[in-house]
């Protein structure tokens, strides 16, 4: 019997199993469907995309999505210790202040961006120092890139000329302008959530990992948890918590475990003869994500990442972890307006000194840079839901990116300035041939043709268990799942708005409010509802 099961080793699992597993006299179990962080590629932070589509990924893949000429969207999701944070591209971004802002007033009192800094601080180690904004002395280090690339100082050079500001820390007073990120690594490094959170709790008695273990079911007495039913090998297994299921499975894996354990949209339960335990309409809604579009340009001097594959490169990161293997690819970017009346920006910019085209899955042996704009506040919204009631199976994914045209409008702004930033002057030494979408494509309607071709996603789904009081909210400000007890959500799914930024460093944020939350350390604030409507079966195992 432990006191917390926790599902899911990612970002978010491994904030909480650290911090509940502070107390000697709490006893933690944690369970992770992938294996151990032990790869090599997990480590260099350049070859994060040599981990797609390999054991340490779910390999994703969305349904036809109808505005992008029917494509079905590959989504690369960590599927090992430290989950996403272990393949994903280690950029530091909190998001933008309002963004928080917004979801306090949506009815989620404490959550306020001054209610969220003090959390946002507390897991940060800011290798600049401590200030205003930034915290040292946290598990996770955040630091400046060891070995920014050339191109990469050019490009935000190239932005400045094209009339935007320099923005030397994108996590202070304003996100707005272009710079350089700053990322999570420690001596050139990743460090991702299991490096900063899970890996220095690991010898704690109190606290039990096991991987390889793919939860299939959350166990229910009347309506509250007690427990987890799991495949372990060959083996079905259970285990018993005696005060809380906590599902951190990412916003895929949660609304799935969710569904697959009774909870959630009753009249799509039945649709695959699933018991409902709690008829909850939200769960798998309000999908949103961040969809990009790429330009990439032919480099006509030899300094980009190509040269991260010499022998020399290896030797410099063996012997000093440096040189370009400490690159995290989109090492530069910044975060512009393209309607003057939005409270917040709209787009932002990776750059990557090197070809990054289909995640970094088709290469070229040619110096190149690309970036592009991210959409960033989308309108569009989309659904997690059940392919079928086997926990093995993937769920259906429809992104629906684009379903809303100002989407599609404000992608379109942010190619015009992706052009006008790329033939600025600071970049003109090195720019070759436009390679995509190429010169002979201008002018808004060949833009919005290339965008639907293009587009992919920039792996920041949030917001399928939503925090929130109304109707399709499926957790209250505390994280516990509205209408039962001994349940709650912690990871990136809870967002009820996506953050105008990456998702890292919020989702790691959200498992450190919680934390508190879980610990009454902080007594949030009682919000009640109504339109819970659930059976309550008296036990109901899958
Ligand atoms: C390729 C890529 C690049 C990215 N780049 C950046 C970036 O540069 N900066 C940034 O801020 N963000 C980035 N992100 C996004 C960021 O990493 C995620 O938003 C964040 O990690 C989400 O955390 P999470 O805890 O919600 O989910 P995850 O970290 O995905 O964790 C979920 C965990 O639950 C496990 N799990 C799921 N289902 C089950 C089950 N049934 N049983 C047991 N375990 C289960 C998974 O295997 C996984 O370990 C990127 C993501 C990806 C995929």
């Amino acid at each position: 019997m432990y006191d917390y099961i926790i599902v899911g080793a990612g970002s978010a699992g491994c904030v909480l199993a650290n911090r509940l597993s502070e107390d000697p006299s709490i006893k933690v179990l944690l369970l992770e469907a992938g294996g151990p962080d032990s790869r090599r590629e997990i480590h260099i932070p350049v070859a994060f995309s040599k981990l797609f589509q390999t054991p340490c990924d779910w390999s994703y893949y969305t349904d036809a999505e109808q505005q992008l000429e029917n494509r079905k969207l590959y989504w690369p999701r960590g599927k090992v210790l430290g989950g996403s944070s272990s393949i994903n591209a280690m950029i530091y971004i909190r998001g933008n202040c309002k963004d928080y802002d917004r979801w306090a007033e949506l009815g989620n009192p404490g959550w306020s961006f001054a209610d969220l800094l003090p959390y946002f601080k507390r897991s940060e180690n800011q290798e600049r120092g401590p200030s205003e904004y930034h915290g040292v002395g946290g598990p996770l280090n955040v630091c400046d890139p060891r070995c920014a690339n050339p191109l990469s100082e050019a490009f935000v050079q190239a932005a400045i000329e094209a009339g935007f500001t320099g923005n030397p820390d994108f996590n202070a007073e304003s996100q707005e302008g272009f710079g350089l990120y700053q990322v999570t690594q420690r001596n050139g490094q990743r460090h991702s959530a299991a490096d900063a959170f899970l890996h220095p709790a690991a010898g704690r008695p109190n606290l039990k990992v096991m991987t390889t273990a793919h939860a299939s079911g959350v166990l229910f007495e009347r309506n509250r948890a007690v427990g987890i039913s799991f495949h372990y090998g060959e083996n079905s297994r259970q285990e018993r918590a005696s005060r809380e299921v906590i599902l951190c499975a990412g916003a895929i894996g949660s609304p799935q475990l969710l569904m697959l354990s009774g909870v959630g949209p009753g009249s799509h339960l039945k649709q695959f003869s699933i018991p409902v335990v709690c008829d909850l309409p939200g769960v798998g809604k309000n999908l949103q994500d961040h969809p990009s579009v790429g330009l990439i340009y032919q480099c006509l001097l030899p300094v980009s990442l190509l040269n991260a594959t010499r022998l020399s490169s290896t030797l410099r990161y063996l012997c000093f972890k440096n040189g370009p293997l400490t690159s995290n690819v989109g090492e530069a970017g910044g975060f512009i307006k393209v309607s003057s009346s939005s409270p917040t920006p709209e787009i932002q910019f990776h750059f990557g000194p090197g070809y990054f085209k289909s995640h970094g899955l088709e290469t070229i042996n040619d110096h190149a840079f690309s970036f592009g704009p991210t959409l960033v506040r989308p309108y569009s919204v989309g659904s997690i839901t059940l392919r079928s009631s086997n926990p093995l199976d993937s769920p259906r994914i429809q992104a629906n990116y684009f379903s809303d045209s100002r989407d599609l409008d404000a992608v379109v702004e942010g190619i015009k300035v992706a052009r006008a930033i790329g033939h600025s002057p600071a970049l003109a030494r090195y720019r070759g041939k436009e390679l995509h979408p190429g010169d002979d494509v201008q002018g808004d309607v060949a833009f919005r043709d290339y965008a639907r071709k293009i587009t992919e996603t920039l792996y920041h789904p949030v917001g399928t268990c939503k925090m929130g009081n109304d109707a399709e909210a499926v957790v209250d400000s505390q994280l516990r799942v509205h209408g039962m007890e001994g349940l709650r959500v912690v990871d990136a799914s809870i967002m009820p708005i996506v953050p105008g930024g990456n998702t890292n460093a919020p989702t790691i944020m959200v498992a450190e409010k919680a934390a508190d939350l879980i610990q009454g350390k902080e007594s949030g604030h009682q919000v009640t509802r109504s339109s819970v409507h659930r059976k309550t079966p008296d036990l109901v195992t899958r």
